[in-house]
């Protein structure tokens, strides 16, 4: 028996990887560690919850002593880190938060992993998830390799590519062993109703503004979660120790394309006219810092492991906006409280 960490599993990504760890792998014990922000929802998990290899630990991975208590107290064998601050509008109204989190929290479970493991490394693994945005923004041309230097331009991607730098330095001074993922935007189920697909998805069921940055001309690579996962489950279980491996779904698309599909297909499985939705876009104040294109180059990933995605994005996103559909309870929880009045403060008042 296993025993497997996995921080930040109440999240959106974080709850696909638990579901597939806790079904796939009975024989590890998964213990799932989350503050349960406003991000961070125990409903994302219903399914697991009850199961025997299945643990849910309540800790703010900011708080050192209480990582190294649990690290002791567990003896982990492996670590996948995904808890983090990971939205980059809230990153620009608030970056202090983001470095705690996602810079300071990385570093505490870095040093509980290495006090824990001290010289019995060899067969342990921590495991750091991150993101293209760490890489900057490209031209028309191009595409991130695991060689592109880092460029971040928000605070989000700095925060998260201070956490990568750090955790490469402790496998390259300690010789903790160590693997970076740097992946491309997700979307799927159980998505926090702040991120694009699912804010939209909301406001256009709502009949409320849909507000697009700039003229939507941004590109984002777009990528299944349960992919992601998929691609998480074969990096954890075959990645070679200190490498980087991006993942990303060979999936560009413009921002204002992205949202006109998404209102056709809304006004198809709403029963409008076609044409309705869209007349929801407002066009407001492009985001400071907005970088222009992102697109990842998974190769690597592909020719040495063997994964690739498995869904076409026109079939994952219609499934995408099927699953928010029928999950309205789920959305309504999620969208009331804190998250309504940070709604109305950012988008509102434009
Ligand atoms: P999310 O915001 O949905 O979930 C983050 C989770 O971390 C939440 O459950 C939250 O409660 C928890 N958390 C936050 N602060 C914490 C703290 N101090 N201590 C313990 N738990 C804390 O994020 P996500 O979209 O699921 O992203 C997960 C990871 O994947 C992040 O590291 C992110 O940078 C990375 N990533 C995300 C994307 C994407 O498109 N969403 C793409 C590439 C990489």
């Amino acid at each position: 028996m296993k025993t497997i960490l996995i921080t930040g599993g109440a999240g959106f990504i974080g709850s696909h990887v638990v579901r597939l760890f806790v079904n796939k792998y009975p024989n590890y014990h998964i213990v799932n560690l989350d503050k349960l922000t406003y991000a961070g929802n125990l409903a994302n998990l219903k399914d697991v919850e009850g199961k025997p290899n299945y643990e849910f630990v309540k800790a703010d991975i900011v708080d050192g002593e209480a990582i190294q208590k649990l690290f002791l107290e567990k003896q982990f064998d492996g670590v996948i880190h995904l808890a983090a601050e990971s939205h980059v509008d809230r990153s620009i109204s608030n970056p202090t938060e983001f470095v705690f989190t996602n810079l300071i929290g990385t570093v505490n479970l870095l040093n509980a992993a290495r006090a824990t493991w001290k010289n019995q490394a060899a067969d342990k693994l921590f495991y750091h998830i991150s993101t293209d945005e760490v890489y900057g923004s490209l031209g028309n041309e191009g595409l991130f390799t695991e060689q592109t230097a880092y460029d971040p331009h928000s605070p989000y991607s700095a925060s998260k590519a201070s956490s990568d730098h750090f955790v490469r330095a402790y496998h390259d001074t300690f010789g903790l062993p160590t693997l970076v993922s740097n992946c491309s935007n997700n979307y799927g189920s159980f998505q926090f109703p702040e991120k694009l697909i699912p804010l939209f998805i909301n406001n256009i069921r709502n009949n409320r503004p849909l507000p697009v940055y700039g003229k939507g001309e941004n590109i984002r690579d777009w990528l299944w979660v349960e992919d992601h996962a998929r691609a998480i489950d074969v990096i954890f279980h075959q990645g070679k120790t200190g490498e980087t491996y991006n993942i990303g779904g060979h999936n560009e698309w413009k921002n204002i394309d992205l949202i006109r599909l998404m209102c056709a297909i809304m006004d198809r499985k709403l029963g409008r006219e076609n044409g309705t939705s869209e007349q929801l876009i407002s066009y407001v104040k492009d985001r400071a810092g907005h970088d222009l294109r992102y697109a990842i180059d998974s190769t690597k990933l592909q020719k040495e492991l063997g994964w690739v995605p498995s869904l076409q994005f026109e079939e994952g996103l219609e499934k995408t906006i099927d699953w928010y559909l029928e999950n309205e309870e789920w959305l309504k929880n999620v969208t009331s409280g804190d998250y309504q009045n940070y709604y109305e403060e950012q988008y509102q008042k434009r």
